[in-house]
């Protein structure tokens, strides 16, 4: 199974024509209000691509708790490790115009209260069913450091998306099995400008120099890199072309990819079929508006991997 450690929010959507200019008030079209948060999202996907799922998360004691909970269940999420802490839900505010156009407020608030010590109990508690650890970067910097340090104590294979980038703690790279950066977040974090494969390989071998196994980049509708160091030092290079779809919506496309590939490692998959079962749920995800509502289920991604 999977352990994600991260943020859980109620992603609250506002669609209008266009967006309001400062100090304005639109009408607008509809509204959603949905499960999010990176955390969340991942770990939706690794349930829906099969794997036994525990979220390891805090939420507020308010309305938005019982929205995210239920459907963190509905999702297949085991809710058993997230912690409901005093005060609020974290909540992303959005708002999106016609064209598709957003801008977003991410308040943490429950999110900021998860400590190491809850991490330590959420290992302890789901450690003889996990052998993957999924973590982002929308929870406290230190709490993600310690959570990859004892992930990797634990045995557990540790995937870090690092999203949103943000500088690191230089000693959590060690601690890392698998980096999962989009071409902005690895540009971002190695400064080096990164679009395609080429300058996606030198990115990679940034993570790779600071004691991470196995760089994966990826490049939106290009596909994805991999880089992995062998025990001699010499770096083994893949390039994965993208399955071919039609994209509507590319929110979560990511975290189809980091929960598939999860899952898929989880369930014993080598290195390369794990790496074209996120790549194939991530291609899925793109087809599907919203973030939840398009993460793909097994069957789906089986489907395009045979097509
Ligand atoms: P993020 O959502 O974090 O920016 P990417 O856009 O790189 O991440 O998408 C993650 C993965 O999802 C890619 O490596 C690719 O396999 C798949 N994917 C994303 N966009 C497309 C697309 N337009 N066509 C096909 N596959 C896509």
């Amino acid at each position: 199974g999977v352990l994600v450690v991260g943020s859980i929010t109620a992603d609250v959507t506002a669609f209008s024509r266009r967006l309001p200019r400062r100090g304005e008030t639109v009408l607008g079209d509809d509204f959603t209000l949905f499960l999010g948060g990176k955390g969340a999202n991942q770990a939706v996907a690794a349930a829906r691509a099969g794997a036994p799922t525990w979220m390891a998360g805090c939420v507020g004691e308010d309305l938005f708790r019982g929205i995210v909970m239920d459907s963190l269940r509905e999702h297949g999420v085991h809710t058993s490790e997230v912690r409901t802490v005093p005060g609020r839900t974290g909540v992303a505010h959005i708002r999106v115009d016609a064209s598709g156009e957003n801008d977003i407020v991410i308040t943490p608030l429950a999110n900021a209260a998860l400590t190491t010590e809850m991490v330590d109990l959420s290992i302890a508690a789901t450690r003889d069913r996990t052998r993957v650890m999924l973590l982002q970067l929308e929870v406290p910097a230190a709490v993600t450091r310690h959570a990859a340090a004892a992930g990797a104590e634990a045995g557990l294979t540790v995937v870090l998306d690092p999203a949103p980038a943000q500088e690191l703690p230089e000693d959590v790279w060690a601690h890392v099995d698998i980096v999962t950066p989009n071409e902005s977040e690895a540009t971002a974090l190695t400064g080096i400008e990164v679009h395609g494969f080429e300058s996606a390989e030198r990115a990679a071998r940034w993570f790779l120099d600071r004691g991470v196994r196995q760089a994966l980049i990826t490049l939106g509708g290009a596909g994805a890199v991999s880089v992995l160091r062998a025990a001699d030092g010499s770096d083994v290079t893949s390039r994965f072309p993208a399955f071919p779809v039609v994209p509507v919506d590319t929110t979560a496309a990511g975290d189809a990819f980091t929960g598939a590939l999860g899952a898929a490692l989880a369930a014993g998959l080598g290195n390369d079929d794990a790496v074209r079962r996120g790549m194939a749920a991530g291609a899925l995800a793109t087809t599907v508006a919203g973030a939840s509502p398009s993460l793909p289920d097994r069957t789906a991604v089986s489907a395009l991997l045979a097509a």
